[in-house]
């Protein structure tokens, strides 16, 4: 494919997203922001418009889209809300293991419900002592019979309260470190989990984030992705896939700040002049445009490899790291734009600046994400 050119398919897929994230999205993103409510009536919407669960492979009825819509799809519905495009994308990365572990008779009971209805599902790796050195989580799968009983606790997990079913990880072999990892996709409604209070985030906040514990909760031998020991590689060989179109979702909650930057900076006069005449006010947005153009780009070229079959590790750390510190720094700088009013909940910017600080901490942070790339360069 062209880098630097959309085909007419992933054009067309990418305006469908941005029309209806600045015609019903962006207008309730305040209201989202201060009541946390999840907004159900858009995830209908979205799944109607076939951009919700547009992961479920063709073979189940599913769409089949692949890591590069999903990238555009992410920066579009970002530009609504990123709350909701986290939330929107957090299937993606609960059906990604699922996917690449699952068998059909797994993407039939599980995936393909979602062709039909707008459920949603979660991504259970983290726990309270664990996030990133996954290795060391606490959460047990023990056999017994043609059953294993889950025992542990998750943390922070995305979707949590609204899902449908969770892909969720745990030791099989306790001695055996990352080795002894197994994944399984487990039905919320099993008997014995019990669900947190929604988490009050300081960002994000219509995006459903809770902890959840399994007491003897028993998951069919039938519902284990891949074999035993498969757990590890499957919960972190999604980021390949994920990472880039969460980059992305951060590329387009940058270029709304940058908007209303702009949009700001034309119309506030000091000292006789629009403030965006004010060189040191024009350069902020100049390289705020830098940013978002470089980090789309590295999307691009990550969701493009992981497409097209190449091994992306590698890029896609260096698209989520770049595209989420120039994301915390571009909606910092549009607070800056907007002087005493960004500080204000009157106008947005506080709220995508608010938004813009999760994209360095999940889905590895921005340290982990360093720790990736100069491990890749160094052990070359
Ligand atoms: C809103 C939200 C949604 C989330 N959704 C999900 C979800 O759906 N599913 C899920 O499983 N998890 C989810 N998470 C968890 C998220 O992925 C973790 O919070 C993240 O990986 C960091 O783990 P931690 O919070 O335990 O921090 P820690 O791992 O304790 O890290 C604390 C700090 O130390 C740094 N650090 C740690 N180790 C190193 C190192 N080796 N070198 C350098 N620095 C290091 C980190 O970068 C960080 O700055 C979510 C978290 C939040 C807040």
């Amino acid at each position: 494919m062209n880098m630097f050119k959309l085909s007419d398919e992933h054009q067309a897929i990418f305006e469908l997203a941005r029309d209806f994230a600045n015609k019903e999205v962006w207008p309730k993103a305040r209201e989202l922001d201060e009541t946390a409510r999840f907004p159900s009536e858009l995830f209908a919407k979205a799944h109607q418009l076939g951009l919700l669960n547009a992961f479920v492979p063709e073979s189940v009825g599913g769409l089949g889209l692949g890591v590069f819509a999903h990238s555009l799809i992410g920066e579009a519905l970002s530009l609504g809300s990123a709350g909701f495009c986290t939330a929107a994308l957090a299937n993606e990365l609960a059906a990604v293991p699922v996917i690449l572990g699952g068998n059909e008779a797994i993407y039939k009971e599980f995936l393909a419900p979602m062709v039909d209805e707008p459920h949603m599902a979660a991504y259970c790796v983290t726990e309270p002592g664990a996030g990133s050195d996954v290795a060391s989580l606490k959460t047990t799968a023990k056999k017994a019979g043609d059953k294993f009983i889950l025992n542990g606790s998750k943390m922070w997990i995305t979707n949590a309260g609204h899902a449908k079913w969770f892909f969720v990880l745990a030791k099989t072999d306790p001695a055996a470190g990352h080795k002894g990892m197994t994944g399984f996709v487990v039905p919320a409604n099993s008997p014995g989990i019990i669900m947190g209070k929604k988490e009050d985030n300081m960002g994000q906040r219509c995006s459903d984030t809770r902890g959840l514990t399994f007491e003897n909760v028993e998951v069919p031998a039938r519902y284990m992705l891949g074999k035993e020991g498969d757990g590890f590689r499957l919960a972190m060989g999604a980021f390949d896939r994920t990472r880039p179109v969460v980059a992305s979702g951060a590329v387009g909650l940058a270029e709304r700040a940058m908007l209303c930057a702009i949009d700001y900076a034309k119309q506030r006069t000091t000292f006789g002049k629009p403030i965006a005449e004010h060189q040191a006010v024009a350069f902020m947005i100049a390289e705020m445009a830098r940013d978002i153009e470089a980090s789309r780009l590295l999307v691009w070229k990550a969701a493009n490899e992981i497409d097209a079959g190449q091994r992306n590790t590698f890029t896609a750390s260096i698209a989520k790291l770049l595209a989420a510190d120039s994301c915390m720094r571009i909606t910092t700088d549009a607070v800056q734009i907007f002087g005493g009013y960004g500080y204000n909940r009157e106008y947005p910017v506080e709220m995508l600046m608010r938004d813009a600080k999760i994209f360095q901490i999940y889905e590895g942070t921005s340290q982990i994400q360093r720790l990736i790339i100069a491990r890749h360069l160094l052990e070359q």
